[in-house]
């Protein structure tokens, strides 16, 4: 039985340990789903999700608008994770990817998110480029206007749901101003005359993920999100709902990483005696339950904090996905080599755990990324 004395942390609420534990009991019984296909298992995923009710953190919802509970999809994607990482593969980009138009969009652009909330359109998240993955501002995809129209032209790579999406929310350069402040987003769909898949992205944890490219596509000026130049700053707004969420994640590969060794060392005898009683073997089992605490606490605080209505928590959700995609590496990395050669044999939860956890060091901003962005926040805080 995996620890969920985390849920009674006073970060939360009694509907998020319901959430919790209905998740689950749902989980249990309907994941892993075959991943042979991952788009089509993708497809299937948000499907059911969406057609089960736990797509609805993910958006506002435009009949009842809240802020979204980060807390919810902080709990939600922890949940899959540990029980499947390309379900909340599929959950987290239904969020990451109507985030803009959540918290910037028109009411007509609103209208995409009861459909991602259903499970009945997939959307994405198209920020890098070739040029510019850490180095955003720098991008070079250009919107130009013409009369009532953006006409969109360049190039977006490494992005997620890439070929299977039905919506991409854009960011380009409308030039208002040199780097960040030049920067607007768009809402595209996919169907959209000019914008293709140059080319699938295969990673060692396979997902959708494609470069896209985009020659002379035309939206209307009513496909902006926000105002013009404002696209980074909706980027980073984005970004700093989410990012705690990475973490989140983390923690959820993490704690099956736990649990898959503290049954092993269990079973596993050596030396006439099951491995647990090897006190190395316990040193490496308190480092892992420490990591993990220590990761939770770190992504709750960042997600509670939110919840209760920081405008900005760029600190705690940097901190939280820093912690969390790092020590979710070097615990998983034990559990492999407590579990011998199993631990690398292809097909194995714990081998696959290690190919899942690497890419969230990347993604969402680097590890190295999050380091300059604390000790920025630690330094403006020393000089108040
Ligand atoms: C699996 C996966 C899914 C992704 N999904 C999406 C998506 O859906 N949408 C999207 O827009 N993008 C997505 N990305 C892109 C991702 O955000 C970028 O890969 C990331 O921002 C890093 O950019 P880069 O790959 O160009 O590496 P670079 O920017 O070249 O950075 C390389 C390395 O340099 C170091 N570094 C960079 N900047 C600094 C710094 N300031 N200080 C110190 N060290 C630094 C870091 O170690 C970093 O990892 C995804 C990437 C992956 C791998």
């Amino acid at each position: 039985m995996p620890d969920r004395s985390f849920l009674d942390w006073p970060f939360f609420e009694p509907r998020h340990r319901e959430w919790a534990e209905k998740l689950d009991a749902w989980c249990a019984a309907n994941l892993p789903v075959d991943h042979h296909d991952v788009d089509a298992a993708c497809r299937e995923l948000v499907a059911m999700l969406g057609r089960d009710g736990w797509l609805k953190p993910t958006t506002i919802d435009t009949a009842n608008p809240a802020p979204l509970d980060v807390r919810v999809l902080c709990i939600t994607r922890e949940t899959l994770a540990r029980h499947d990482g390309l379900a909340d593969f599929a959950f987290a980009m239904q969020g990451l990817g109507t985030g803009a138009i959540s918290l910037f969009g028109t009411d007509t652009q609103k209208e995409w998110l009861a459909k991602t909330r259903a499970g009945k359109a997939i959307s994405a998240f198209a920020l890098s480029e070739p040029r510019s993955g850490s180095d955003v501002a720098n991008m070079d995809m250009a919107a130009t206007k013409d009369g009532d129209l953006y006409v969109l032209d360049g190039e977006k790579t490494w992005i997620s749901n890439g070929g299977i999406a039905d919506l991409y929310v854009v960011f380009a350069r409308t030039g208002e101003a040199p780097g960040a402040k030049g920067i607007s987003a768009f809402l595209v769909p996919a169907d959209t005359k000019g914008l293709t898949v140059a080319e699938r992205l295969e990673v060692i944890a396979p997902h959708p993920l494609a470069r896209l490219s985009f020659e002379c596509v035309r939206v209307p000026s009513s496909a902006m999100i926000g105002k013009p130049g404002e696209g980074f700053k909706i980027a980073m707004s984005v970004l700093d709902v989410f990012r705690s969420t990475v973490g989140a994640a983390a923690l959820g590969f993490a704690r099956r990483a736990l649990d898959e060794s503290l049954k092993r060392v269990a079973e596993r005898k050596l030396f006439g005696a099951p491995l647990a009683e090897l006190q190395m073997v316990q040193g490496h089992l308190a480092d892992m339950a420490l990591d993990i605490d220590a990761a939770a606490l770190l992504v709750y605080r960042a997600a509670w904090t939110k919840d209760s209505g920081a405008a900005r928590v760029t600190r705690e959700a940097a901190m939280a996905k820093l912690f969390a995609t790092d020590s979710a590496q070097e615990v998983i990395d034990k559990a492999v080599q407590l579990h011998g050669g199993d631990g690398v044999r292809k097909g194995h939860i714990v081998e696959s755990l290690y190919r899942e956890i690497r890419a969230l060091r990347i993604y969402e901003g680097a590890s190295d990324v999050q380091k300059v962005v604390i000790a920025r926040q630690v330094l403006a805080d020393v000089s108040k």
